[in-house]
């Protein structure tokens, strides 16, 4: 079984996706880590981002590996490194090179090939996995995402204010929106959670029930928040 958590930056996605896939025993795909440690080769290969062909050969030559909650790099430990904002605005812009999504989409199905999986980005309904089986697209309103962003960097020991990290999510979510391949957007057959003023529990749980009942009775539709 395929379960697609899709939605903009700082919607909650991560953190929904990794506890839904612990509790029901399924993998987790982090597809955004993947954009990120493309980025971060380039970067590490003093390679320019808007260099689509030097950009495409890095993502169809890096070896990207999960470790527990740990990503590796071309044998390097970069967990840390692709999570500062700088990170995000450069994955933004890899991600948008048709030849790096081709490649990160041949390596997500074969990930999600032989394992029930939970798997989370931004075209993983859409484009990646269009006959998964559950689809849920994760939004809240832009100023609570860049607040839980904050927080996030906060508790990484980095300092930002807040106006600079809502400008950056907008401006990302711009990119993403607007690129030709595999743009944000919601799947037809998406349940929409708007995630704003929940606490993560609440939106697990609507996530592992939605999920439970969906395996039970595939043709089930479902509200958010529950009537
Ligand atoms: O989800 P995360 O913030 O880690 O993603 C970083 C960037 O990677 C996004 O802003 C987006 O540009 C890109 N991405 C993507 N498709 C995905 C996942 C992430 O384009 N499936």
């Amino acid at each position: 079984m395929i379960i697609t958590i899709d939605g903009p930056a700082g919607a909650g996605k991560s953190t929904a996706a990794r506890m839904l896939a612990e509790r029901l025993g399924f993998e987790f795909l982090d597809t955004g880590a993947m954009y990120r440690a493309v980025a971060w080769a380039c970067v590490d290969r003093n390679i320019d981002l808007t260099d689509s062909a030097a950009v495409t050969e890095t993502a169809s030559t890096i070896a990207i590996h999960f470790e527990e909650d740990r990503i590796v790099c071309n044998g390097r430990d970069v967990t840390v490194e692709i999570r500062s904002p700088e990170a995000s605005h450069a994955a933004s812009i890899v991600a948008a090179v048709p030849g790096v999504r081709l490649e990160m989409v041949r390596l997500q199905r074969e990930s999600a090939s032989e394992c029930d999986c939970v798997t989370e980005g931004r075209d993983q309904g859409s484009e990646v996995f269009p006959n998964a089986e559950c689809k849920f697209f994760l939004t809240a309103d832009p100023q609570e995402r860049a607040e839980r962003r904050l927080l996030e960097l906060q508790n990484r020991g980095q300092s930002r204010s807040l106006e600079e990290v809502l400008s950056q999510i907008v401006d990302r979510d711009e990119r993403d929106c607007t690129r030709d391949i595999g743009p944000l957007v919601m799947a037809e057959d998406a349940v929409q959670v708007d995630t704003s003023g929940r606490t993560i529990d609440e939106v697990v749980d609507f996530l592992e029930n939605t999920s439970r009942e969906r395996l039970d009775n595939p043709n089930r539709t479902h509200a958010w928040p529950r009537p």
